[in-house]
């Protein structure tokens, strides 16, 4: 009911204000499948696009146990005694069918959820994984203008979440366990070639050999993966949360990647590239929606479903049919 009274104009000037419960009340609006919704977040994000881009925004991915929440807790209370204003955002890739249940415990970052100046938001729902991201996106856009000037967008690493993540944030951190293969984990090569830091969890007690030993056989590995544009040298380290060790490095890691690719402009350059990516991606998703929203286009098309099922129509002439349908739906006016 709260929600309903807040405008555009309300939102905006809370965020600016870095009130928190705005913030909150905005992702809810974004993550809204009503369509007055869509068009007061579209409304809120332009007036918010030029109070946006100055945060460092980093995705944290690794299979389900590597220690990722962990890792947030610890890592995140370090940015934060270092004066900086942390945001954390999840993409569940599950959460279209699941409904989310990564960061959706929040009493795995007891300390950190209870700090000043952090906000964790756990994963939307949605029917599409792309859905879901676009809409995370726009978080970390309304946590830029709210004052964060550190974002980290948490994903399981299970496939094409971490290529959406990939293309929302400007340093990628993958974890990964020692003592078991890549394979083990899960964890595709071409995941691997995208991460800018690898990181070894865990590397405590018993497990510090082992760690040591994985971190060099990944950075030998990783000077076999293609150079990056961005002339940035992928890094291999080992940390571990419970006993803090190494946190600093990491976010050495991640300052020294800012300060190189913004002197070499490939930060921004990137950060342009993956506006284009998500241009599409929205579009791509607006002409989905159009189609799926038509009735007379779902009718035929369980028409055509039965058609293709009895042999009498194969199935690209029913796309074919229900695309020319579409298009005459356009040309009508009825989308
Ligand atoms: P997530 O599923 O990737 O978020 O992993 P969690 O953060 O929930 O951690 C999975 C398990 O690993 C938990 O039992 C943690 O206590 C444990 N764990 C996480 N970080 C460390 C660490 O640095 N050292 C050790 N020994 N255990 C850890």
């Amino acid at each position: 009911q709260r929600k309903a009274e807040l405008t555009v104009e309300k939102l905006y000037e809370g965020i600016l204000n870095h009130e928190i419960p705005m913030l909150s009340s905005a992702i809810t609006m974004i993550e809204s499948t009503l369509d007055s919704d869509r068009v007061k977040s579209e409304a809120l994000i332009k007036r918010c696009l030029p109070h946006t881009g100055q945060s460092i925004r980093i995705g944290i991915t690794g299979v389900p146990g590597v220690g990722k929440s962990t890792f947030i807790e610890c890592f995140g209370q370090l940015l934060v005694n270092a004066g900086r204003k942390v945001a954390i955002l999840a993409i569940d890739p599950s959460s279209g069918t699941s409904g989310g249940s990564i960061l959706g415990d929040k009493t795995r970052m007891e300390q950190l959820s209870q700090m000043k100046h952090v906000f964790i938001r756990p994963s939307a729902a949605g029917d599409t994984l792309g859905g879901v991201a676009r809409k995370t996106r726009e978080s970390i856009f309304l946590c830029e203008a709210a004052g964060f000037d550190t974002v980290l967008v948490e994903t399981v690493g299970v496939g094409q979440s971490e290529t959406l993540v990939h293309s929302m944030v400007d340093f990628f951190l993958l974890l990964m366990l020692s003592g078991a293969g890549d394979e083990l984990q899960g964890i595709k090569r071409g995941i691997m070639e995208m991460a800018d830091a690898l990181v070894i969890t865990k590397a405590d007690g018993d497990n510090i050999k082992k760690a040591n030993l994985a971190r060099r056989e990944y950075q030998n590995a990783m000077h076999l993966f293609p150079p990056k544009k961005n002339g940035w040298t992928p890094k291999a380290l080992t940390c571990s949360s419970m006993a803090n060790t190494n946190m600093e490095l990491i976010w050495e890691a991640i300052t020294s990647f800012e300060n190189q690719t913004k002197i070499n402009g490939h930060f921004f350059s990137d950060r342009k590239e993956q506006d284009k990516y998500w241009l599409r991606e929205t579009l791509n998703e607006h002409i989905l929606r159009s189609f799926y929203a038509n009735e007379e286009l779902l009718h035929q098309l369980r028409q055509l479903d039965n058609a293709v099922i009895e042999g009498k129509e194969t199935s690209f002439s029913a796309a074919e049919k229900l695309y020319t349908l579409y298009i005459q739906q356009l040309s009508n006016g009825n989308i």
